[in-house]
Parts: structure tokens; sequence; C-alpha cells
């Protein structure tokens, strides 16, 4: 497995504007890749590990990893399927109904950077468009063909956009949903889809939000695939160098809170909307060009730590059991932060049978199925997708009713029941 493995690159300046004036407001520590998980084979090898800090330009806003881990490690062989997932499905279509009632024409072309296993653009069956997928994964794209979507199996790039017009036409809308965060060469991935743009065409891109990340203490969304922390803010200026124009702004409650932005040519013929200045408003008077906001989120990050880990701590030396709950890339770097190794956290259990049966990066911890909280019935397990939580409790009644309790580790540590 190591010789697979690439060292990540160091970059001094800001993936978006290029300025040097980037502050390191929040640090992590050395910490493996969070979907590196680890077969029982591996234990005895070496297991590499990169600093994840936080840092913030001080020209654009924008709040970014500066590690960079080749994409190809990280995406070609990918074990996150949209479909899968319940809530999923439902966001897309209806992203899919509101991008085809508001843009789209007889023959449109839509096209979709990463567009995992064909979930959204199947969400445009039955519509007079024509769809086309640009995945990198190819195991995932594989999928995609399978039910019928047009894919090209690449990252998304210039020479593709290229591709695609001489062969396809232009885009009346291109759809990036959790792509843009992933992206180490931002100014390449916007000029792509600035070029494959229609004059009337729109590129609609969704992405957590930073103001949700710091609102609701979301650290364990840094991970090194997740490169952007966006604000409205840095992607206008960003937008705005590419001769492009965000016209219209929404807030979505997917991957615990994500913007979507409609952006268009500049001068093009959708007026910009009140939600849109009006969030362009509200970042600034929260402070999103200053310091400040920034160094408190990592305050309160630092204090959560201890608070989580003396709660864990007194458990354990009270001879009570606690496990953990859902082997995500989030969970690896809230058990990683924290230091919740096999000595405080006996395992962790996991849906996806991809993950059962190895360990997690870093801590090690077995991952086994969520079955084995009725079988073993630890006393506490700590609920690492605490996005998920209302979810959990109900898919776990059983535990509860048989006297489990869960741990909900943030914004605020507490017990459930
Ligand atoms: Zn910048």
């Amino acid at each position: 497995v190591e010789n697979e493995f690439v060292s990540p690159s160091h970059r001094s300046d800001c993936r978006s504007c290029g300025s040097t004036q980037l502050t390191k407001f929040l640090s992590l520590g050395p910490t493996p890749l969070a979907n590196r998980f680890i077969k029982a084979s591996e234990l005895a090898l070496p297991e590499p590990t990169f600093p994840l800090d936080l840092y913030w330009c001080a020209v654009c806003s924008l709040v970014q990893v500066c590690e960079v881990v080749p994409p190809e490690i990280l995406f070609r062989d990918y074990i996150y399927v949209s479909g899968t997932s319940a809530t999923m499905p439902a966001h897309f279509a209806a992203l899919a109904n509101e991008v085809a009632e508001r843009f789209l024409l007889p023959g449109s072309l839509v096209v979709e950077p990463a567009s995992n296993d064909g979930t959204l653009l199947s969400a445009f069956n039955g519509r007079d468009v024509r769809v086309l997928g640009v995945e990198p994964a190819t195991n995932v794209a594989a999928m995609a063909r399978k039910r019928g979507i047009n894919t090209i199996n690449e990252f998304f790039s210039e020479s593709i956009s290229e591709e695609i017009l001489s062969t396809q036409g232009a885009a009346d809308a291109i759809i990036a949903t959790n792509v843009f965060a992933h992206v180490d060469d931002l100014n390449g991935f916007t000029r792509a889809a600035k070029r494959l743009m229609s004059s009337r065409g729109v590129f609609v891109v969704e992405a957590s939000y930073l103001f949700d990340t710091l609102d609701h203490l979301q650290f364990d969304s840094v991970y090194h695939e997740h490169l952007c922390f966006f604000s409205l803010t840095a992607l206008a200026a960003l937008f705005d160098r590419h001769e492009l124009e965000i016209f219209d702004v929404q807030h979505q409650t997917v991957h615990g809170g994500s913007l979507r932005v409609y952006a268009q040519h500049k001068g093009g013929g959708h007026a910009v909307t009140n939600a849109l200045v009006d969030l362009l408003r509200k970042e600034e008077r929260r402070g999103v060009r200053n310091n400040a906001v920034y160094l408190g989120f990592a305050e309160r990050v630092c204090s959560l730590r201890e608070r989580l880990v003396e709660m864990i701590r007194g458990l354990r030396s009270q001879g009570l059991r606690v496990v953990a709950y859902g082997a995500s890339a989030k969970g690896n770097t809230l058990l990683n932060f924290m230091n919740l190794g096999p000595d405080l956290v006996e395992y962790v259990v996991d849906k996806s049978p991809l993950k059962q049966g190895l360990f997690t990066p870093g801590m090690r911890l077995p991952v086994h199925s969520p079955d084995r909280l009725l079988i073993d019935q630890p006393d506490y397990a700590l609920i690492l997708a605490w996005n998920f939580v209302s979810e959990i409790l109900r898919q776990q009644e059983g535990y509860i009713q048989a006297g489990g309790k869960f741990i909900v580790p943030a914004p605020e540590p507490h017990i459930i029941p």
C-alpha cells in the first residue's frame, strides 16, 4: 500500500487569489488521510501523517487547507456514493427540477463535473435535455454508465471542456455539487466552467458553508480532501476574477449547511437577487474579513476537545465501556484531533460493509457492523456522525431500550438519554 502513496505538497499562496497573506488559525495536528482505512495486514506498517491546518486569506477571505494530496490518490477509487444516502436523491431531484424550470430549453446540455454515480443527472430523466457526467473515479463512473448516464471518466479540466465543446456544444447549465471544495486548482476549474458555458449558461455550485462550519463547531469537516470552506464573499471574489457574476444564492441544509450559488457570464440576463445582496452584507457584519472570527472558532474548538475528552475519561475511570458510531472522514478527524485511541474507545460501528473489518486511520479502532451494539451492549456510543443524530437514535432504539446511551460530541458534549 505504501508505494501507492505520494506525499502532499504544501502551498504557501491562496489557491483562489494567489496572495501569500495567509494566516494559520487552527491546527488539528499531524493527521493521516481521513478515508485511508487500514487492513489488518497493514497494522504493522508505518502510517504517513500530514499537518492538518486551517488558513485564512487576508485578501479574498478564503478559508483553506494548504496541504495538497494529489487528487489521483484521493478520487480515482472513491468509496462515497451519492445514491446510497437517504437524503441526497431527494435533494438532487429538487435541484434538477429547479435548474430545468429556471434555466433550460428543449435540447439544452447539462454537464456535471464529479457526477459520482449519476444520481443528480438521472433526475433529469423524462425531460427534453441532454446530460453529460464527468467523473474521475473509475468504479463510480461505471455505476453511472450502467444506469444509462453518459459519463466521461476524467477530472473536469479545461481540456475536457474543449472536448465537450467540440463534440456536444456549449452547456446551458454546469452543476458542481460536493466537488468545488475538493479542488486544489480552483482557477483552472472555474476557467473550464466559464469556457464551457453557453452565452445564456449558468454555473451552479454547491459547497458547505463557512459560517455553518464556524457557528456549529464543525471542525471535523476539516480533512485533507476538503480544501476550501467558502463564504459567499470568497466565492464572489473568485468568480469576479473570471468574468463571472453570482446572481443568486440559497442556503441548503445538506452536509451540515451548504451554499448553492448561481453564476452567469458578467452582464448576463439574470438580475441580482436580494438574497445575494443580503448575504454579502451579513457576512461583512459577521466579520468575514476579520481574523477575530477565525481565532474565536479555534478557541471554541480547543475548549470542546478538553470537555469531551474529560467526559470520556471520566466514564472510563468508572469502568464504563465506550465505543463510537459512524466511521466517516469527519469521525476520523475528531478521533485523531482528540487522540481518542483504543484505551478510551473500543471500536467503531458503521453501516458500510466496505469499512467493516478495517481499522480507522490514525487511531486504528476496529470497524464493526452496527449489529454489534445490540450483541455487545457497551455503555456509551460516541456519535461521530453527529449531523445525523436523530436518524441514528431512531435506528438504534433497541440499544437505548437495553440501557445504552449515546454521547453527542458537539457543539456541546452531552449524553442521550
Ligand atoms: Zn485569497
